[in-house]
């Protein structure tokens, strides 16, 4: 192997990245908790005492993560010998909310108004301040729309802080009413180098990501704001790697929602779909290589696998259908996999989509509404 990767979390992110790693003979390690993670097919996995952090130190030449929870006293540690990319200047802000949104402000990417909340009189002028409905959600930790509380009136006010006053520091939003919600990734090289893959239209269950169609329907005059945006970012944190922006889709253009500091769920398509993945293409930002195409071969659907397996032959024989397993057990809510439609003909997308909602165990409603 010609370099070690090490990367903080041992999940289907990682799992993925190694695979596209092991072509280019780049090994990846990993730090992780559950040693019988998705990733301990593809390497070795550390798991978290301070020991095992300093032999997960010395054994990779280079670090990233696909956990963006990641402790910053375990990166704090490794960047006194050793490089990660993304930064940990990058890592802190995306963990946090309220950076996260002073940053995007900094930078006139439009974000809904919001407030720091600290108190319930807080809570209250915010309220007031930013008017009803609004969305409290916890500056740290949130995930998959876990730690939010949308308020529709004022009697809400004392549920929400019930709900989530122990969770301090929080942030209240305005509440935006948009049509939909896309993302773009975008990736960066050591030597700035930056390239963007088209925006994806995601489709969420109850708070899941439930399926990205890409490129997103009649994005053609978004995607460049979009490009905007996320290079922008990347730019002023001389960002190395992946980097994803969420976005809502208004009457007034795009508004950015959050950014996450690493590959991401919307953009699996990218392993058949195009020419270069995100996975590949961030290994070789982060072990310094050149950059390949993030231009796409074709049109396709990538459907979550949620809670329970499908039949894998009854998967397999849907044509251009390409399973994704994560060696998962079964769990509600929980990602076990996915599947990226991608017939040969685009115009057979729609009739594809509804073939596998009929064979997925969960019931899923795909919109089919495809008009690039
Ligand atoms: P987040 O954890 O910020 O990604 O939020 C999870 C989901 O909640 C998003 O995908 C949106 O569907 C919804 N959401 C978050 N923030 C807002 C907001 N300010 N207005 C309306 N919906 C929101």
């Amino acid at each position: 192997m010609d370099k070690t990767i090490g990367i903080f979390g041992g999940g289907q992110l990682g799992r993925m990245m190694a695979q596209a790693a092991l072509p280019l003979n780049i090994q990846c390690i990993f730090f992780e908790t559950n040693t019988a993670c998705p990733s301990a097919a593809l390497g070795p996995v550390f798991s978290p005492d301070k020991q095992e952090l300093n032999a997960f130190i010395e054994n990779a030449d280079v670090f990233s993560l696909e956990f963006e929870n990641t402790p910053l006293e375990q990166v704090d540690e490794l960047i006194q010998s050793k490089n990660i990319h993304p930064s940990r200047q990058a890592l802190a802000i995306a963990q946090n909310r309220l950076l996260e949104k002073n940053l995007f402000k900094q930078l006139e990417i439009p974000v809904a108004p919001f407030i720091a909340v600290n108190s319930r009189d807080d809570l209250h002028q915010a309220v007031e301040s930013l008017g009803l409905p609004i969305v409290l959600k916890t500056a740290t930790g949130g995930y998959d729309g876990k730690g939010q509380f949308v308020l529709r009136t004022v009697e809400d006010i004392a549920k929400a802080w019930a709900d989530l006053g122990h969770a301090k520091p929080l942030i209240a939003e305005s509440f935006v009413h948009f049509s939909r919600e896309v993302s773009i990734i975008a990736v960066r090289g050591q030597n700035g180098d930056v390239k963007t893959w088209p925006l994806a239209e995601n489709h969420h269950h109850q708070g899941i990501l439930s399926h990205s169609i890409v490129p997103a329907p009649n994005s053609k005059t978004l995607q460049p704001t979009a490009e905007q945006y996320i290079s922008t970012l990347l730019q002023h944190l001389n960002y190395v790697g992946v980097l994803t922006l969420e976005l809502f889709v208004t009457d007034d253009g795009l508004y950015a929602n959050e950014m996450a500091p690493r590959v991401h769920n919307s953009g699996h398509w990218s392993i058949e779909g195009a020419v270069c993945s995100q996975f590949e293409n961030h290994i070789r930002a982060v072990a310094g290589l050149p950059l390949g195409s993030t231009e796409v071969i074709r049109p396709t659907v990538m459907v979550n696998i949620i809670g329970k397996h499908p039949n894998t032959a009854d998967v397999l024989s849907l044509k251009g259908a390409h399973l994704h397993l994560y060696n998962k057990s079964e769990r509600e809510g929980r990602k076990l996999g996915h599947i990226t439609l991608m017939p040969i003909d685009d115009r057979e997308l729609p009739a594809l989509c509804h073939a596998l909602a009929k064979i997925l165990p969960e019931p899923l409603s795909l919109t089919t509404d495809m008009s690039w």
